[in-house]
C-alpha cells in the first residue's frame, strides 16, 4: 500500500465462526503491529450460468497480491451447485494442499512429539464434481487423476520435503485396487525420482498408512508424506487429532498461482456465534503467511504468544480443549504474551 508502507491482504472471513476467529486475528496483529493491511474480500458466491463463480473484484483483489488468508466456508450439502471452496481451488489454480499438525509441548494429548505433514492434491481425484444419475437409483462419481495434477503436486512435495530438510517423500495410495487412477500417481512419482536423489521416495498404502499413524506416528518425524485430494482430506484430519487432539489447531496453505491460507476445520456452526471457537488454527495459517512473505519477526512474536496463552492453564484454553476460554479472552491473553 503506497500510502502506507504496509503489504495488502485480502481477507476472506468466511461463514459460521469465520467472523469470530477473524476479528482475533485482526485484534492481535493489530497489537504486534504488523505491517500489513487488510482488505476485506467478498467472494460471493454468484451463480452464473449454472456455475458457481466468485466475483471478479475478489479474483483481482487476490491476484494482485498474490497471497490471502481464509476463514471457513459453509457448503450446504447435496444441493445442485459446487462448493465455493472447490470453486477457489479451480479458480487460483491451487494444486496442492499442505497441512502441518504438530504437537503443543505442555499441552497434555493423547500423543506427544507427534510432527505429521501431510500434502493433499488439491484439484481432483474424487473432487472433480463429475456425478451423473446413469438412471434413478445408479449415481456415477468420477475420481479423474491426471499426470499434470500428479505431476504438478508430486514435484511440489519432492521440493518442500528438501526444503525443510525431511528424509522421506512417501507417496500415500491404494493402487491395489485403484490400479489406474492411484497407479498413475504412484508411476508419476516414481519417474520423478530420479531428480530428486537426496529424497528417499517411499510407497505406503493408506490403510497402513492409518494404522501405522495411530499406532507410531513419531515413526513419520522425518517424512512428509503426499496423496491423493480424498485420502489427504482424511488423513490430515486424522493427524490433528493425533497432534493435538482439536481441529481448532490445524493450520494449512494451499499453493497455486496464489498462496491461500486457511484454518483446515469447517465453520463449526455448531458453536457459531456464541464466542466459543478457537481462533489457532486461523492465527497459525496466517504465522505460515507472515513466514512466506518474510515476517519472521512477527511470525515467531505471534506463534509464541498463542503456544504460551495456550499452555497457561485451563483458564486460558477454549472450550475445544477442555478449557473455559471465550474467543475473547484468549485473544486478550494472547495480546498480554506478545512481546
Ligand atoms: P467443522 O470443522 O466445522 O466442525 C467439526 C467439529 O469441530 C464441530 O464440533 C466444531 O464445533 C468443531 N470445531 C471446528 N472448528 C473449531 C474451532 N475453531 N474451535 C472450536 N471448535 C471447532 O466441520 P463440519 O461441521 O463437518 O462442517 C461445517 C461446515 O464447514 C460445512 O458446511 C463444511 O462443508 C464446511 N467446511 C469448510 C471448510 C473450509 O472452508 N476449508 C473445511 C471443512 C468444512
Amino acid at each position: 500500500n503506497p500510502e502506507t508502507g504496509n503489504y495488502t491482504v485480502p481477507f476472506i472471513e468466511g461463514d459460521g465462526v469465520g467472523p469470530e476467529i477473524s476479528k482475533s486475528v485482526r485484534t492481535i496483529f493489530k497489537a504486534a503491529k504488523v505491517p500489513i493491511d487488510w482488505v476485506n474480500c467478498d467472494i460471493g458466491p454468484l451463480l452464473i450460468n449454472g456455475e458457481t463463480t466468485i466475483p471478479q473484484t475478489a479474483v483481482d483483489q487476490i491476484n494482485n497480491s498474490l497471497i490471502a488468508l481464509k476463514g471457513p466456508l459453509a457448503t450446504p450439502v447435496g444441493q445442485g451447485h459446487r462448493s465455493i471452496n472447490l470453486t477457489l481451488r479451480k479458480t487460483f489454480g491451487l494444486f496442492a494442499n499442505v497441512r502441518p499438525a504438530k504437537s503443543i509441548p505442555n499441552l497434555a494429548s493423547t500423543y506427544e512429539n507427534v510432527d505429521l505433514i501431510v500434502i493433499r492434491e488439491n484439484t481432483e481425484g474424487e473432487y472433480s464434481g463429475i456425478e451423473h444419475e446413469i438412471v434413478p437409483g445408479v449415481v456415477q462419481s468420477i475420481k479423474l487423476i491426471t499426470r499434470k495434477a500428479s505431476e504438478k503436486v508430486i514435484k511440489y512435495a519432492f521440493e518442500y520435503t528438501r526444503s525443510i530438510g525431511r528424509s522421506n517423500l512417501i507417496v500415500v495410495h491404494k493402487a491395489t485396487i485403484q490400479r489406474r487412477g492411484d497407479g498413475l500417481f504412484v508411476q508419476t512419482a516414481q519417474e520423478m525420482a530420479d531428480k530428486y536423489p537426496d529424497v528417499n521416495l517411499k510407497l505406503e498404502l493408506i490403510d497402513n498408512t492409518v494404522l501405522n499413524c495411530i499406532m507410531n506416528p513419531e515413526k513419520y518425524a522425518d517424512s512428509v508424506s503426499v496423496c491423493p485430494n480424498l485420502y489427504g482430506d482424511i488423513l490430515s484430519d486424522l493427524n490433528s487429532g493425533l497432534s493435538t487432539g482439536s481441529l481448532g489447531l490445524t493450520p494449512s496453505a494451499n499453493i497455486g498461482e496464489t498462496v491461500l491460507y486457511e484454518a483446515v476445520h469447517g465453520s463449526a456452526p455448531d458453536i457459531a456465534g456464541q464466542d466459543k471457537a478457537n481462533p489457532t488454527a486461523l492465527l497459525l495459517s496466517s504465522v505460515m503467511m507472515l513466514n512466506h512473505m518474510g515476517l519472521q519477526k512477527y511470525a515467531d512474536m505471534i506463534e509464541t504468544a498463542v503456544l504460551t496463552t495456550i499452555t497457561s492453564g485451563k483458564e486460558f484454553r477454549t472450550a475445544d480443549l477442555g478449557g473455559s476460554a471465550t474467543t475473547t479472552s484468549f485473544t486478550k491473553a494472547v495480546i498480554e504474551n506478545l512481546n
